[in-house]
């Protein structure tokens, strides 16, 4: 008790390498990092205070874990760039245009947006000029403060600067949160904090501002629309441009584009989301189909195909119509002597309608795991905005599977799938993955022994493969931990796709059950699992992965015998029979065209290989070879290359393992 006094007014405060220090109160991480060195007081940027992102100038008031951040710091350098970027171009615009008002201006993926209520359009030249301005903010080294006021006197100053959509936003904090006014040099924004320590810290030639879009106030069609601006910000010019190039090679690969050029599918006003596939679409639907089938049959999978349309009784009881209803499509039906209308839902998982197929017949603790596969075309409403291409739809088919095993079979299991994943993204031409783990939530069914269980099996079966993976604490879902899988395509871009997820919840719930070796009934643990994620979005990202140029075995058309001369149609003819013979998606082009002419229209859309034949290619049987994007052909003997083609068009897990393979 007689030390109180004096510690009352210290803090003491640990450092991520363990070391600890006594501070007075209200010591800031500013003054911690001139403590610690005069250099890292220079570099720093900002500080976690018990890792709670905060601004440099925070006082610190309790004992807590500090961690000063620099630029190196990716993750926290990026998200305060890109956020000390919003304020300082709204300042910009304001500074050049006086009358703007302002609103909201959050960080995105890659940089960030401000919304700005302003009666002219931004043109290109505006963008440009904000630019501009904004270097001269930045090289103005201009400091980053904030202060902490209350309600009233902030709307008062809003008002005052006649700024209505902040006197709204004020009065939409709730009474638990500070309000926190942030100045950058001059000028004034509300804001949540944390930033960077003065403006001269965001990298000058790191940034761009990318376009401008109409955005409705607060996301709703009845309110005023606005004006946002978009820019995307690193920490180098370097991480600039390299971002900038992604952009553009991501613009060449849009698989919209490929979609119509190539005639793979189309979507259209009547049915939003819902694709419409074409012949070349659908055989490369098929294929992959056809691969992921095989893939699952060899793998221990069964699979089965439960109904569209379901009862709003099941997904009562499944509790998605709880959780739910509001992206489910409902469908109303008169039956015949009904005193009311029956409501049933389309599925918008699988989950529900794999456990009726479980509950058929008592299970005992031989039959697991049980492994039931369904390709399951589900619905969900997605609203129209957020809808794009192939990458999100309202009507998807999942590439689905629920194992119903024990605790014990857990890892085993896990173990398999990730196996599993990594070769059908192998075998479709991705090279890595990264995989996250999502540990128990705060909320959640279970007992800690069986989350302790389950985290311990996820664990374990990904150390099987490789040592690499993250950790997100606390993400898990209520019902069970999971894990995510996400590929990188060939421009560095990640997707996630896969996942695992361990589900106590589900099967007690809907009633399932296995006797176990005790003779007593116990609910079976159920694994939810999908590797393309969807077949829709999956083939979204494989377009874009190759730019069109698919490997032979997922290319909807192989081949195109295309002759130089109408005598050679004949034997085209015999060659397109001879390659499909051969089991080879060939087709013949006896149009009366220029070959060069032909060449370019398949090239277009992007036929791997054209063979040609002339005069001399039908007196010698051979075909002369154009391989797409290689400007030289070579002649060979037809029944060499339709043996060479053959082979490659193999899907790889039906070829023949080599000698040396
Ligand atoms: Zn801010
Ligand atoms: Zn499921």
């Amino acid at each position: 008790m007689t030390q109180a006094a004096s510690d009352v007014r210290e803090v003491t405060v640990r450092l991520p390498d363990g070391a600890a220090r006594r501070y007075p109160i209200g010591v800031t991480g500013a003054e911690i990092a001139a403590d610690i060195s005069k250099s890292l007081a220079k570099v720093a940027i900002a500080c976690s205070i018990d890792g709670r992102l905060s601004d440099l100038s925070e006082p610190i008031t309790a004992d807590a874990a500090i961690a000063i951040h620099t630029g190196k710091d990716e993750a926290q350098a990026l998200g305060l760039i890109r956020h000390d970027c919003a304020h300082i171009m709204a300042r910009a615009v304001q500074d050049l245009w006086p009358e703007v008002k302002v609103t909201i201006g959050p960080v995105v993926e890659n940089g960030w947006y401000y919304d700005f209520d302003r009666d002219e359009p931004f043109t290109p030249d505006d963008l440009g000029r904000i630019e501009a301005r904004m270097r001269e903010v930045i090289a103005a080294r201009d400091p980053v403060r904030f202060e902490i006021w209350d309600r009233p006197r902030a709307i008062a100053h809003y008002e005052a600067a006649g700024e209505p959509f902040k006197v709204e936003l004020v009065e939409a904090i709730p009474d638990d949160q500070p309000i926190r006014m942030y100045w950058h040099g001059p000028w004034q924004d509300l804001c949540r904090g944390p930033h960077l320590v003065h403006t001269g810290q965001v990298p000058p030639d790191a940034f761009k501002l990318m376009s401008v879009a109409g955005a409705y106030w607060r996301g709703d069609s009845r309110n005023k629309m606005l004006q946002r601006i978009y820019g995307v910000a690193f920490r180098s010019r370097q991480e600039l441009d390299a971002h900038l190039r992604q952009v553009e090679e991501a613009l060449k690969r849009d698989h919209r584009k490929l979609g119509r050029e190539m005639e793979l599918f189309h979507l259209q006003e009547e049915a939003p989301g819902m694709v419409f596939w074409h012949p070349n679409g659908w055989t490369l639907y098929r294929t992959l189909e056809d691969y992921m089938r095989r893939r699952l049959g060899a793998a221990g999978y069964r699979e089965i195909r439960t109904p569209q349309v379901v009862d709003r009784k099941l997904w009562e009881a499944s509790g998605h119509w709880e959780a739910y209803h509001e992206n489910m499509f409902i469908v109303e039906v008169d039956e015949e002597h009904a005193k009311e209308k029956r409501i049933n839902a389309l599925k918008p998982m699988n989950c529900p309608c794999h456990v009726q197929v479980y509950n058929q017949g008592l299970k005992s603790y031989r039959d697991l795991p049980l492994r039931l596969a369904e390709f399951g075309a589900c619905h969900r409403y997605e609203s129209s905005g957020s809808m794009h291409g192939l990458m999100r739809v309202r009507g998807f088919t999942q590439d689905d599977a629920h194992i119903f095993c024990t605790e014990d079979q857990i890892e085993g299991e896990c173990a398999a799938f990730i196996e599993l994943l990594a070769g059908v993204y192998r075998d479709a031409g991705f090279a890595s993955f990264d995989i996250k783990l999502s540990t128990r939530p705060d909320v959640r069914v279970g007992s800690d022994e069986v989350w302790d269980t389950a985290e311990r099996a996820l664990e374990n079966a990904i150390l099987k493969v490789r040592n690499d993976y993250v950790v997100d604490p606390g993400e898990g879902a209520f019902y069970g931990p999971k894990l995510d899988f996400k590929l990188t395509d060939a421009i560095g871009r990640e997707w996630q796709c896969g996942t695992f997820q361990v589900d106590f919840n589900t099967p007690r719930r809907l009633g399932a059950e296995y006797v176990g070796e005790d003779g007593a009934r116990h609910a079976p643990v159920m694994l939810h699992r999908a590797i393309l994620g969807s077949f829709e979005r999956f083939i979204g990202i494989l377009i874009e992965n190759y730019a069109g140029k698919f490997p032979l075995w997922l290319a909807p058309r192989q081949v195109v015998v295309a002759p130089i001369v109408s005598d050679a149609n004949g034997y085209a003819e015999e060659a397109v029979a001879a390659l499909r013979a051969a089991g080879l998606r060939a087709e013949a082009d006896l149009r009366n065209e220029k070959i060069n002419y032909k060449v370019r229209e398949h090239s277009l859309g992007k036929v791997p290989v054209i063979l040609a034949v002339g005069g001399r290619e039908v007196a010698d049987r051979t075909v002369s070879v154009r391989r797409l994007g290689e400007a030289a052909s070579r002649v060979a003997p037809l029944a060499d290359v339709v043996a060479e083609l053959r082979a490659e068009a193999t899907p790889p897990d039906l070829r023949v393992p080599g000698p040396l393979d």
